[in-house]
């Protein structure tokens, strides 16, 4: 098969759908890989790198789409990638459809072949492609976190960690999913304080077994959220509700009622968030306070470590590259029911049950 790789050309994403290695797991087993000159610049991986993976580099988009079976990107088409999309080709990205009308009219005008990485579940249960992103969403929202506890951030000038005679910083965690695990590794890795907040008793309780009297965990109700956020330094909003809108569980009372300088990172912005008071910003302009509490509600945190991003998308997205490489669509997703899933419109059909309630196709 013929894979190509475009450079992204969403504003501020540097991101690319195949790394060299994932190019040469591809032509070792026999395919051939184009990749845009420079889709990769951006983090770091140069085009003589792609050449040594077995890559043919191409100046344009245009020729990557003019001659691929297969696209692999990373952010949903722009309107003019799906302008260049041909029957039968196959699109394997992120799409996240069910919000966006034009772009699934697009796709089923294209007759492509769409699977969507947000979609596609696992043996486990889950959505193993997305989860990448939410590991580095809940690391990075420690990270970011810190930064903007600083003085110059607009933060209380608090260090996480303490020093010697000096007490650690507070850190809350409401939601312990993926998000929520991984803020958790890295907040007691920088020897904070920290409270995590669930609904599920299960995975507190398996927090609580592998940290012990290292963290505090509290049953999410109105009453323990209300009384972790009011001595926080920090509070990182990690919940999900599996196709709805994040609930609100941090009142517009409560943060008037936080510490002046306190830190809100609300990384389920993209669901809406889970603070009263937030709405989502940008990584050129991250942070707006709310009553003397500083909000973090960037929408796309991954983006921000593009590289990291990168190789763990990579990580999760390639094995079905390579089933689809090698089978061709029909029969890897025949083979595969977690692939299969994926499948957001095909041939001029919308495919996928949510999508269509959502957007009014026949289904
Ligand atoms: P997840 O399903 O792994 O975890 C969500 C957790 O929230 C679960 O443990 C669930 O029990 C818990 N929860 C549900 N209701 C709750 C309540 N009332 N109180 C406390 N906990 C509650 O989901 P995830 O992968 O960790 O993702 C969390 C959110 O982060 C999602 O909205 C996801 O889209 C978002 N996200 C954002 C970014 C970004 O860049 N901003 C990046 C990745 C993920």
């Amino acid at each position: 098969m013929l894979i190509g790789v475009p450079k992204e050309i969403k504003n501020n994403e540097f991101r690319v759908g195949l790394t060299p290695p994932s190019v040469h797991e591809l032509v070792a087993r026999g395919h051939r890989v184009i990749v845009q000159t420079g889709a990769g610049a951006g983090i770091g991986l140069t085009d003589e790198q792609y050449t040594a993976a077995g890559a043919t580099l191409v100046p344009s988009a245009q020729e990557i789409f003019a001659q691929a079976d297969m696209v692999v990107k990373v952010k949903e088409p722009q309107p003019q990638e799906c302008a260049m999309l041909r029957p039968g080709q196959i699109l394997y990205t992120y799409l996240h459809l069910a919000p966006d009308p034009e772009q699934t009219a697009a796709l089923v005008k294209s007759g492509a072949v769409c699977i969507a990485y947000e979609t596609i579940t696992g043996p486990g249960g889950g959505l193993p492609l997305l989860a990448p992103m939410s590991e580095v969403a809940g690391r990075m929202s420690i990270q970011a976190g810190a930064s903007h506890l600083e003085k110059s951030k607009g933060g209380a000038g608090i260090l996480l960690g303490g020093v010697p005679g000096v007490a650690a910083g507070h850190i809350v965690i409401i939601g312990a999913g993926v998000v929520g695990t991984n803020a958790l590794q890295m907040a007691v890795g920088i020897g904070a304080r920290v409270t995590v907040l669930d609904k599920n008793v299960d995975r507190l309780r398996q927090l609580d077994l592998v940290y012990g009297n290292r963290i505090s965990t509290l049953y999410s109700n109105a009453h323990a959220i209300e009384e972790a956020v009011l001595s926080a330094d920090l509070v990182i909003g990690g919940v999900l509700v599996p196709g709805a809108a994040a609930p609100k569980l941090v009142t517009r009372d409560m943060v008037s009622k936080m510490k002046k300088g306190a830190v809100i990172v609300d990384v389920a912005i993209d669901q809406g968030g889970c603070f009263a008071t937030s709405h989502p910003t940008t990584h050129a302009d991250p942070t707006f306070v709310v009553d003397g509490v500083v909000h973090y509600c960037v929408a796309n945190m991954p983006g921000a470590v593009a590289r990291t991003s990168t190789f763990a998308l990579n990580n999760a997205t390639i094995a079905h590259a390579v089933a689809l490489a090698n089978k061709g669509w029909r029969q890897a997703l025949r083979d595969d029911v977690h692939l299969k899933n994926g499948l957001n419109v095909c041939e001029g059909k919308v495919t996928y049950a949510a999508v269509a309630k959502d957007l009014g196709y026949d289904y």
